[in-house]
């Protein structure tokens, strides 16, 4: 049964006054606390209409443009507002026949109220939308006022004077007009709806009134709105086309705070997992699960099996704030499975997004302010960091973001969120991913003798952010290379169950859910805690007796800490025992003979990342340098003959070649010159 202006409005009246109890009425009370507050809008849970009248539910998810004005004069009267005052009826919880996903919306869905979820990809700057707009006919003097209920201003055609009647022409008078503020998002479905590799899909949304800016880039919210549409071409030469495109005129947006996995997990579910974690091999289990159409490498598959599991954040006293997340990278010679590593991680991980260095969108690797084509302003865009909030973000080819990316990953990486300050447009947005990257040498093929800093293309501030780095190298060895071969072939022919792991990837994704929800505090035992604290004193020893550089920082103990509770967690434990300690400090321990290896004295030095050169060869360059300044004022000041600073460094052990490189290195950054073409000065001192 269809229901009259009147009667909805009747309707909306009793719910607010006496629902579910006269003497107890919730909106009421609601109501009062809105006007104290100086509050417009009141929110209406559906399941409360469905409960108070049926057929009014109905009509308000089938007719919102008639329910919604009746709704709203009722609400004016509960609350007595004084003409002008712009209320507001939002509906929040619409029935699950009603949550539609973003890349199922079709036509049936226009003009209906539809509730759907996504991930805020885009937001506009918040601008005045004009709704009442006032004309001065200037022929009559008359006013006019046209209601502007679509994006296409509608100026009056006629004069609305009987006397008058003319077609203008017509004067906006701005100052008697009506604005709002106005505001569009973009959502797109959320990573963890994706599967394989998909596209997301994206919608429009406008945004009005006093719910504009609440949702941020990054955000994952539920809307409820009115789908409408737009009739392509409009207002452009060429004509109007018979394609409409659809945007979402927003009801209420609810922001999800903390964003729980949708993957709801059955009991069985539950006793399937816990049973698992009883197993005292659990972590093997794990690890040998992961990526199994990939043979070997099982260092870097242990790695990232711990990323699943990460660990939580810890926010400090004084209000700094220690990621839980771990970041991993992956570099190495081409057609290693670096990318399979990553597509299969982007597969397995309850949230996450794969993409590329270069990124799939504008907004690259974090944020972009861009023009928005449809509205023409400026917004904000999410990039792939910030749309992976929550989860991994598998970014394969890192080396090759964009300048601008480069500039703020590093704060992406450590305090996990993305600033910008662009064409007017200031924020800051939460990152709080895990990335898990893989880049390609320089050169094409790794070279082991050289230090890794020289060998990518990535600055050593970036890499000592990584917590974990594989180097995987594609050396030939006849007994290994049989073995991949075979494994390849394997799955290749029928004989699947040979490659069958423990743990299938679905249950493996629901594990990491079920840690996750789970185990939400993670401490460290005191022997847990001394073994760390033995370890990274020693180390520090070693470095200082030997008057090596320091082979490790306070940044590494936090990443050996997280690592740890990563693996209690993935034990279903939220206990941190000396066991998981020892094992991260071998899996840290092959990462760090993997990149941190003096390849000349076999010293192990954290430095190296940094400064991408090892030791020894800085020890040589110093000496290069005071040979060029001894020289130098030897010869009075002259310059040091370049003949003779090859034999002194002779002297020292160093090598014609590596002097001459050297030479070269500091003409080109400046920090010698030639004052004649046979002597060097240095530039300072
Ligand atoms: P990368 O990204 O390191 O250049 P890919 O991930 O594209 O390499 O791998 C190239 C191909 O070689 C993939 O099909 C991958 O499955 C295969 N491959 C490489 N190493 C192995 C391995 N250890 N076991 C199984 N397949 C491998
Ligand atoms: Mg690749």
């Amino acid at each position: 049964m269809k229901l009259s202006y009147e009667e909805i409005e009747d309707k909306f009246k009793e719910l607010f006054e006496s629902y579910p109890d006269v003497s107890e009425p919730k909106y009421k009370k609601i109501i009062d606390k809105m006007k104290l507050e100086g509050k417009l809008s009141i929110y209406i849970n559906f399941d409360d209409i469905i409960d108070f009248n049926f057929d009014l539910s109905e009509q308000l998810l089938s007719s919102p443009e008639e329910v919604f004005p009746a709704a709203i004069d009722a609400l004016k009267e509960v609350y007595g507002a004084e003409q002008g005052k712009r209320l507001a009826v939002r509906i929040t919880n619409l029935p699950i026949t009603e949550r539609i996903d973003i890349k199922d919306i079709r036509a049936v869905h226009i003009n209906k109220l539809i509730q759907v979820e996504g991930v805020v990809r885009r937001t506009t700057e918040v601008k005045p939308e004009i709704i009442e707009a006032v004309f001065e006919c200037e022929r009559c003097g008359d006013f006019i006022t046209i209601y502007q209920d679509s994006i296409i201003f509608k100026p009056p055609i006629t004069c609305s004077n009987p006397s008058c009647g003319r077609n203008g022409p017509f004067k906006l008078m701005k100052m008697h007009s009506t604005f709002v503020d106005w505001q569009s998002i973009k959502i797109q479905e959320k990573p963890e709806k994706l599967r394989g590799g998909q596209l997301p899909r994206s919608l429009d949304c406008t945004i009005k009134e006093e719910i504009v800016d609440t949702a941020q880039p990054g955000n994952v919210v539920t809307i409820v709105g009115i789908l409408k549409t737009l009739q392509e071409g409009a207002g452009k030469t060429g004509g109007k086309k018979t394609t409409f495109s659809k945007f979402l005129e927003v009801n209420s947006i609810e922001i999800k705070e903390k964003d729980i996995q949708d993957l709801e997990l059955s009991e069985e579910d539950e006793e399937k997992i816990r049973e698992l974690a009883s197993d005292p091999k659990i972590c093997e289990n794990i690890t040998n699960s992961i990526a199994p159409s990939i043979y070997g490498n099982q260092h870097v598959k242990y790695a990232v099996a711990l990323q699943l599991f990460s660990s939580e954040a810890r926010l400090l006293q004084d209000g700094t704030r220690i990621r839980g997340d771990s970041h991993i990278l992956l570099v190495g010679d081409p057609g290693v499975a670096k990318s399979q590593i990553l597509k299969y991680m982007n597969m397995v991980a309850p949230r996450s997004i794969y993409t590329s260095g270069k990124g799939t969108s504008a907004a690259g690797l974090t944020a972009a302010v861009i023009r928005d084509e449809t509205s023409g302003t400026f917004a904000l865009e999410a990039g792939a960091l910030v749309i992976a909030d929550n989860g991994i973000a598998c970014i394969d080819e890192i080396d090759k973001m964009s300048n601008d990316d480069r500039s703020s990953i590093h704060e992406a990486m450590e305090q996990q969120t993305v600033s910008i300050a662009k064409a007017g447009i200031i924020a800051t947005l939460n990152a709080r991913a895990s990335i898990l990257a893989a880049a390609n040498p320089k050169r094409g093929r790794f070279d082991s003798y050289k230090p890794l800093g020289e060998q990518i293309d990535l600055l050593p501030t970036l890499l000592s952010r990584f917590d974990l780095i594989f180097i995987l190298t594609d050396k030939p060895k006849e007994s290994e290379d049989k073995k991949i071969a075979e494994h390849i072939l394997k799955l290749h022919s029928n004989e699947e169950d040979n490659i069958t792991p423990p743990i299938e990837t679905e249950t493996i994704r629901k594990y990491a859910i079920y840690s996750k929800k789970t185990i939400q505090e993670i401490s460290l035992t005191d022997e847990a805690k001394n073994r760390l604290l033995e370890f990274y004193v020693s180390i520090r020893k070693k470095g200082e007796e030997k008057n090596t550089p320091i082979p490790i920082t306070a940044r590494q103990l936090e990443s050996l800490i997280r690592l740890s509770e990563a693996r209690a967690r993935m034990r279903l434990s939220d206990k941190v025992m000396v066991e998981d300690v020892e094992e991260i400090i071998q899996l840290y321990m092959k990462s760090i003979e993997d990149i941190g290896k003096d390849p000349e004295t076999g010293e192990i030095d954290i430095d190296m990342i940094m400064t991408g050169r090892p030791k020894s060869q800085r020890d040589k360059i110093t000496i290069i340098m005071e040979i060029i300044s001894n020289l130098d004022k030897k010869s009075n000041n002259e310059g040091a003959l370049i003949s003779e600073l090859y034999e002194e460094a002779r002297a020292e052990n160093i090598s014609d070649s590596f002097t001459r490189k050297i030479i070269d290195e500091l003409k080109q950054k400046g920090d010698v010159y030639e004052p004649r073409p046979d002597r060097l000065k240095l530039t300072l001192m």
